[in-house]
């Protein structure tokens, strides 16, 4: 057994971060969204 892979699991990919509601804080009619109060993630 190799547990020694030196990779950190709680590291997650930018994508993750993204709201599931919206893409960079505006939803698609223009408004802040409410989920992320703009921020783009979540
Ligand atoms: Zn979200
Ligand atoms: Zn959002």
């Amino acid at each position: 057994m190799n547990l020694d892979d030196g990779r950190p699991a709680l590291v997650p990919p930018v994508e993750h971060w993204a709201c599931c509601h919206c893409t960079g804080g505006l939803t698609s009619d223009g408004q802040t969204c409410e989920h992320c109060e703009g921020l783009g993630f979540c």
